[in-house]
Formats: C-alpha cells, sequence, structure tokens
C-alpha cells in the first residue's frame, strides 16, 4: 500500500533492497530446512598458547553447506537466525556436534576443550543455562572441555539474569569467555562484575595494529585490564609471525589466526593436531 505515511517507505526501497529482502526471505526459509537437512556442519579453529605454542582449545564456527549456495559463513546467516528465533535451534544443534566431535576425538586420544559461540538471541530462552549444563553433562566428557563464547551485548541485558546464567554454567565447570571485546557497550563495572576466565580481543584492533599505534595501545590496554581482572587474553585474527611477536612482547597469553590454522573440518583438525602433537 503506497498510500499516505507509507509513500515515503516505498520511496526509499531501492531495488537493491528489494533484492535484499527477497534473498531474505528466500534465506529464512532455506535455513528451516537446514539444520533438519543435515546442511550445517562445524569447522574448528585451534588456538595456541602464546608462549609454549602447544594448543590449548578449539573454537568450533558454524558453516551452512547449502546445496546451490556453496559453503556460506555465519556472517551471512547467523543475524537472519537471531532475528527470526531459528538461532535456537542452530545453537543446540552446534553444542550437540561440538560436544560429540569432541568425544569422537577424546577417543583418538585428542581430547581437546572446545568453545562454542552463544548468541544474545538466545537467552530469550530461560531455560537456556540448564539446557547448555544438560547437554555438556550427558556427553560424559571431563568438566572443563566444554567453553562458551558471549559477547558484551549479553553483559548490558539484564545483570541479575546474566550473573545467575553465568553461575550456572561455571557451576557445572563450563568455561566461560568474553569475545569480540572492544565493539560492544559494556562498561567497566560491568566487566568487573561478570569474571569470565577468557577475553577475546576482536580481531578488527588485532588485524593492522602493527601500523596503527592507537590500535595497538588499545590492544595493550585490554591485556592489561584482562590480567588485571584475572583473565588469559586471547587475540583473535592473528595472520602473521610478525602481529604473534608483538602480542608475544606485549604478554598476550593465547594467539587464534591464519598464522597457526583456518578452521578446520574435523578430519583436518584431527590431522592438524596429530601432526602437530608428533612436531612439537
Ligand atoms: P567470532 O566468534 O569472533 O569468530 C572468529 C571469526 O574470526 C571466525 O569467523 C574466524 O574464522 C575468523 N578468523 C579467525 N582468525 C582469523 C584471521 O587470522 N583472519 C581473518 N580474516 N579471520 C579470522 P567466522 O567463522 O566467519 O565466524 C564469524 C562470526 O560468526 C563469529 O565470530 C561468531 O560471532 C559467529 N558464529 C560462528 N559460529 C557461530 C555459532 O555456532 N553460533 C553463533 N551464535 N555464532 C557463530
Ligand atoms: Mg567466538
Ligand atoms: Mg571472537
Ligand atoms: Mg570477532
Amino acid at each position: 500500500t503506497a498510500k499516505g505515511e507509507g509513500r515515503n517507505q516505498i520511496a526509499h526501497f531501492t531495488p537493491e533492497m528489494h533484492e535484499e529482502a527477497r534473498l531474505n526471505a528466500v534465506m529464512h526459509q532455506e535455513l528451516r530446512g537446514a539444520v533438519k537437512g543435515n546442511q550445517l556442519e562445524l569447522h574448528y579453529q585451534p588456538i595456541r598458547n602464546a608462549r609454549t605454542g602447544a594448543i590449548n582449545h578449539v573454537e568450533a564456527l558454524v558453516r551452512w553447506r547449502h546445496p546451490e549456495r556453496g559453503l556460506v559463513r555465519p556472517d551471512l546467516f547467523i543475524p537472519l537466525a537471531e532475528k527470526t528465533g531459528m538461532i535456537r535451534e542452530i545453537g543446540e544443534w552446534v553444542r550437540q556436534e561440538a560436544l560429540t566431535a569432541a568425544a569422537r576425538m577424546q577417543t583418538l586420544g585428542l581430547l581437546i576443550p572446545i568453545a562454542v559461540n552463544v548468541s544474545t538471541a538466545e537467552f530469550y530462552d530461560h531455560t537456556l543455562a540448564d539446557h547448555i549444563v544438560q547437554q555438556s553433562r550427558e556427553s560424559g566428557l571431563p568438566e572443563g572441555t566444554l567453553m562458551v563464547e558471549i559477547t558484551e551485548s549479553l553483559l548490558i541485558r539484564s545483570q541479575q539474569e546474566t550473573r545467575d546464567f553465568l553461575r550456572t554454567l561455571q557451576n557445572a565447570g563450563i568455561r566461560i569467555a568474553l569475545d569480540d571485546f572492544g565493539t560492544g557497550y559494556s562498561s567497566l563495572s560491568y566487566l568487573a562484575s561478570f569474571p569470565a576466565e577468557k577475553l577475546k580481543i576482536d580481531r578488527s584492533f588485532v588485524m593492522g595494529m602493527r601500523s596503527d599505534e592507537r590500535k595497538q595501545a588499545l590492544v595493550e590496554t585490554i591485556i592489561k585490564l584482562g590480567h588485571s581482572l584475572g583473565m588469559r587474553v586471547v587475540a583473535e585474527g592473528v595472520e602473521t609471525e610478525e602481529d604473534q611477536a608483538l602480542l608475544i612482547s606485549k604478554d598476550c597469553d593465547l594467539i587464534q589466526g591464519y598464522l597457526l590454522s583456518k578452521p578446520l573440518p574435523e578430519q583436518e583438525l584431527i590431522s592438524f593436531l596429530q601432526r602437530y602433537c608428533a612436531d612439537s
């Protein structure tokens, strides 16, 4: 209805937006079938100790193996899944698959802590913490195997709810990492009252820090901040030896990035870990 007040909106509705909206609608339909149709898969990116080089844990990252579009990266469908509420089903699947993969790796003598991303949009479900604890228990894996990555946007929702959520997980031996640090809006007081064990510096600060003194100062400050709150600090997006050396000189604890490895399918991760362990 291009009448009255609607006229303005229509006028701003460009062909590109039309196409985007159409694509979103199509993707929404397709995404519905993706979970049940076995089209989601997890890739795993190893993260190593900056000083010893030992692999510390892996991060599970979801991909959508689309029949026509090929491998779709999460940036293209997670936001849509968050808007439509489908993120809950996806989150549940991701945790289950990550835990199952960890159990398979355990049988190969490659038990390794595994981090999963939990979206703030999943928190509309108040039973989420209990759900995660149950999934973790049923896996039979040792406490400390599962780690949950949350973002700052969660911290600004409801302090009490967030605290309860984190406490429930921590009591069950599930570890907490604060992801994408620096890109959200949380104040330092929030950070101090929700101590996660790991703080992840967003890759937008890490990439290009060598040619940008202000980025470098930020990275250094985040590392100190994390340490002063008793957290270990992870740098994402480490692509070069130079970046890694700089981060080590600034006392960063853990390194994640293409320099070590891209996210790998399970079989490739297994080969990677077997080779890596043999070499070091
Ligand atoms: P994130 O949790 O911050 O994950 C790190 C992202 O940085 C991953 O992108 C990873 O592939 C990328 N990365 C790591 N090292 C490098 C590097 O050296 N260079 C570059 N250019 N990139 C690097 P990915 O896999 O595309 O995931 C993007 C985001 O999608 C994630 O950011 C996370 O917010 C979201 N995501 C991924 N999987 C899930 C999931 O299972 N559930 C939810 N809720 N979100 C997910
Ligand atoms: Mg993450
Ligand atoms: Mg991250
Ligand atoms: Mg990030």
